[in-house]
């Protein structure tokens, strides 16, 4: 096998809560992460000169080691004594710097590709420990599905599958710095916390009601503050007729769930119309 092609999915946060601030600098967090269909397609192919090369539809978006699917076919290449070298094209459908894991899908993405075109059988927890390396939402980008994160992200938890949605995403035009949002956060305090418990309970009983009124991010703490069309967003989606609606990570997209698509698609035509934003996505729950 010389090529292989690959979906790297986006995931939204059904919770993110901070639940404290390590010695190392890192935030230590426990949340509720979820595949959805949306993704970049990731296309990996030998070759023979021995160097990297990525070829991406996004001209400004860096192709050397600043991008990190270059950087897990290099950490691959390197351990792995990889001769020749890889292609990477990468289609990006995914917002990027939008709290959707997009890079780390793809990171992700090329971990997976890299192991399958080489043979090489990196078992489950090697791979994952790799992909901590690379970023903390690397190794949930490798599992996919529905599960507990918590950590830096990567303690890992499986969950049963969140009941099926329909899903609109929608991003401000507006550069966030997760850094930004994090700094923000920790001079806050006095804000409510996810009921992490209630969420699992409404996704063990696969009610899709429950899981939307559990819907629960302090990041918006900070995030809405700086961008207040997110909070506008949402209170439109909410009055389009979405069930639950929610920051994805440190922001600044906002989603909300819809139970059929129609609503689904007139809720998003309309936010897109009136915040005159490119970035909006009618997608899915994805369950593996
Ligand atoms: P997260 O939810 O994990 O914080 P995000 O959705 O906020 O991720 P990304 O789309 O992963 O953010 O992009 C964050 C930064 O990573 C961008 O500034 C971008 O330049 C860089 N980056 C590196 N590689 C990629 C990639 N393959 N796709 C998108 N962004 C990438």
């Amino acid at each position: 096998m010389d090529y292989i092609s690959v979906k790297a999915r986006a995931k939204i946060n059904l919770t993110l809560d901070v639940t404290g601030k390590r010695p190392d600098g890192y935030h230590e967090l426990r949340m509720i992460m979820q595949t959805v269909e949306l993704y970049d397609k990731v296309f990996v192919k030998k070759i023979e000169k021995p160097v990297i090369k990525i070829k991406t539809n996004l001209e400004w978006l860096p192709t050397d080691n600043r991008n990190l699917a270059y950087k897990a076919a290099e950490v691959i290449k390197e351990r792995y004594d990889i001769p020749g070298g890889v292609f990477i094209e990468l289609k990006k459908t995914i917002p990027v710097a939008a709290g959707l894991a997009g890079g780390s899908a793809d990171c992700a993405a090329v971990l997976y590709a890299m192991n399958i075109l080489y043979n090489l059988k990196i078992k489950r927890e090697e791979l994952a420990a790799i992909a901590l390396e690379l970023g903390s939402d690397v190794p949930y980008c490798l599992m996919r599905g529905t599960a507990l994160a918590e950590g830096r992200g990567e303690i890992l938890t499986r969950l049963p599958a969140c009941p099926e949605a329909w899903i609109v995403l929608a991003k401000p035009a507006v550069g966030m710095s997760t850094a930004a949002v994090y700094k923000a956060i920790d001079a806050i305090d006095g804000y409510s916390h996810p009921d992490t418990e209630g969420m699992i309970d409404a996704i063990k009983k696969s009610d899709i009601n429950a899981v939307a009124s559990k819907l629960s991010n302090v990041l918006e703490n900070a995030s809405i503050p700086m961008c207040p069309m997110i909070g506008d967003i949402k209170k439109m989606l909410s009055d389009m007729g979405a069930v639950g609606v929610l920051m994805s990570g440190s922001g600044p997209t906002a989603y909300g769930i819809f139970k059929d698509k129609e609503t689904a698609q007139k809720a998003a035509d309309n936010v897109k119309k009136t915040f005159n934003i490119r970035d909006v996505h009618i997608t899915k729950i994805f369950n593996i």
